[in-house]
């Protein structure tokens, strides 16, 4: 596998988990994965200070100006945040985020430094009406051609315990991937999210095109989410020749 698995920890509005920051810290990152958890704001310092690789769950796409409650990309990445989630079903659904918002913050956060995790994905409606390419690639086509990492999130896995199964999960990476750029194609990151846990995570990404997991409800059990990083296959990071 060319590309360098993620793991990625989404702690939404929870503390950090207990033994978060302790000697063995699941939470750190490895040479063989790069491992980033995404706090609530107020916890980004610390985590900072135990030297996590930290992302930001949200940012404005404005540079500055007269946003009660809100932060910029810019003041993200000056804090030492390397990645922000764009567009995760539940600020698209609570907060009205659209296709152009979420264009917009990604293209911010890239000027800012930061990788942009772009999530994308269908609702249970959606798919059961054959419409899950057609909603994914509607969500796609906003950034197309901006180097970002996606992450695939069919809306009716997050939470749910329901999980697509590894050969839909890859058909939707698959078809994911198709729409990319040449030049994008096989560098990008294609990260898979949705009750994603120890039990099924060996599956799922030993599959060609998922390069890794966002992780929300089993990133809150150190021993889960440990059990997750020992299901990254430890494929070579460069073909062989
Ligand atoms: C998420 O929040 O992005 C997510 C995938 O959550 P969960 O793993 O709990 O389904």
């Amino acid at each position: 596998m060319p590309r360098k698995p993620l793991i990625a920890a989404n702690w939404k509005m929870h503390s950090p988990p207990e033994g978060w920051d302790a000697e063995d810290s699941p939470y750190r990152t490895r040479e063989t994965t790069d491992i980033v958890v995404f706090p609530a704001f107020v916890d980004i310092r610390t985590c900072l200070e135990k030297f996590l690789t930290v992302g930001a769950q949200y940012g404005r796409p404005e540079p500055k100006g007269a946003f009660t409650g809100d932060v910029s990309m810019q003041i993200l990445s000056g804090h030492g945040c390397t990645y922000v989630l764009c567009g995760h079903s539940e600020r698209r659904k609570f907060h009205g985020e659209t296709d152009q918002f979420v264009a917009d913050q990604a293209r911010m956060a890239l000027e800012a430094g930061m990788i942009p995790v772009v999530c994308v994905g269908e609702t249970w409606e959606e798919r059961d009406a054959g419409r899950a390419q057609e909603t994914v690639e509607r969500q796609m086509r906003a950034v197309e051609g901006l180097p970002v990492t996606y992450a695939y999130e069919p809306v009716w896995a997050i939470g749910t315990g329901k999980t697509a199964t590894p050969e839909d999960a890859q058909a939707m990476h698959a078809f994911i991937r198709s729409l990319l750029p040449s030049d994008l194609a096989t560098t990008t990151r294609i990260l898979y999210g949705g009750s994603v846990k120890g039990e099924n995570a060996a599956s799922l990404l030993s599959q060609p095109d998922i390069d890794g997991a966002l992780v929300g409800g089993a990133s809150l059990e150190p021993k889960s989410f440990r059990e997750i990083l020992n299901a990254v296959p430890l494929a070579p990071l460069t073909p062989l020749s």
